[in-house]
């Protein structure tokens, strides 16, 4: 099913995010803990894809299991910068042939020894690139991309950001996932951004429920998001007993979910991280605005 679809319901719901494993060994725990959280029944899950595409088969198979076994809507991640167009439309074909009809379209992070190079004869520069690309394939795909409320680290300023999101969305982007974020405002202030630029499609919120201190530091320095004092707080009083930190992350998000459901937010996208425990228990702090326990 397209997620153009679900997002046109009114009700609030949420989506699930995993992770592909990363070795042949991980294959199985990794499969376990998906099929928990695809168990959940949520709206629909979205697997990402390894930098650099180093394990795209795993997204596959694990995306295809979703959606096969589950009947969970599914969402593969596709991240162009160190393709060739072979790759992406070989990738493309396996998308459909796996019966998934959602790609969310990425550039994906430059690696660090192509950032010094020269980019001029890269096929894919941005990911509006690969959203051309698929759109002129005819592959029956609904896209997505990725936005940033805190803007992407690598953008001189919000404006230009929101102008090449623009450029996203006119090529063929059909909805919006947001990078993590820990200060509801952000986002607020964001969407009155970008739907004064014109940018009308659907908006996903990305949750990150931060469930173990160590997870914080990584967190910013993957998405350079604020931290509200708030959450600093929890983190230091909390963040040096496993059991206390993690009930006090998952309240947060929580929390955040619930502000954005009340303002008018449809669907939430969880980074659950492969944890089903994790995700059942903020599913289950929201089965009554939900409608699922
Ligand atoms: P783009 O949209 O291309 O933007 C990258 C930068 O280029 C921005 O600063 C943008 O403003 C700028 N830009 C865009 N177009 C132009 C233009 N025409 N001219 C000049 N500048 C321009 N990474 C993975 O490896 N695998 C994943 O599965 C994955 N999933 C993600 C899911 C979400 C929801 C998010 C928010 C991020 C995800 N990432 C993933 C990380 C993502 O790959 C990185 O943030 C990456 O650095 C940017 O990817 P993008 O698609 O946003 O790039």
């Amino acid at each position: 099913m397209k997620l153009s679809q679900i997002l046109k319901q009114n009700a609030p719901s949420l989506s699930f995010e995993v992770f592909p494993p990363k070795t042949t060994t991980s294959f199985e725990s990794v499969k376990h803990a998906v099929e928990a959280i695809a168990e959940l029944h949520p709206s629909f899950m979205s697997v990402t894809y390894g930098a650099g595409g180093g394990t795209s088969e795993y997204t596959l198979e694990i995306a295809q299991n979703i959606a096969k076994e589950h009947g969970v809507p599914t969402l593969a991640h596709l991240t162009c910068v160190s393709s060739t167009k072979d790759t992406v439309h070989k990738m493309i074909s396996a998308i459909k042939d796996a019966g998934i009809d959602n790609v969310m379209a990425l550039r994906g992070d430059i690696p660090e020894n192509m950032k010094d190079r020269d980019r001029s004869g890269w096929c894919y520069r941005h990911a509006t690139d690969l959203i051309r690309e698929i759109k002129e394939s005819g592959a029956d795909l609904c896209i997505g991309g990725a936005c940033y409320p805190e803007i992407h680290p690598e953008s001189a300023n919000q404006r230009d950001d929101i102008k090449y999101l623009k450029e996203k969305v006119d090529a063929g982007c059909e909805f919006l996932t947001t990078q993590m974020f820990f200060d509801n405002n952000l986002l607020y202030n964001f969407l009155y951004k970008i739907r004064e630029a014109g940018i009308t499609v659907p908006v996903i919120p990305g949750i990150m429920p931060i469930t173990n201190a160590n997870q914080v530091e990584r967190a910013i320095k993957l998405s350079g998001s604020f931290m509200p004092q708030r959450f600093k707080s929890l983190v230091d009083k909390f963040g040096s007993s496993p059991d206390a930190m993690k009930q006090a992350g998952i309240a947060y998000a929580t929390d955040q979910i619930i502000d954005l459901y009340a303002n008018g937010i449809t669907n939430v996208h969880v980074y659950s991280m492969n944890k089903p425990d994790v995700a059942q228990s903020i599913q289950s702090n929201l089965s009554a605005i939900i409608g699922r326990s």
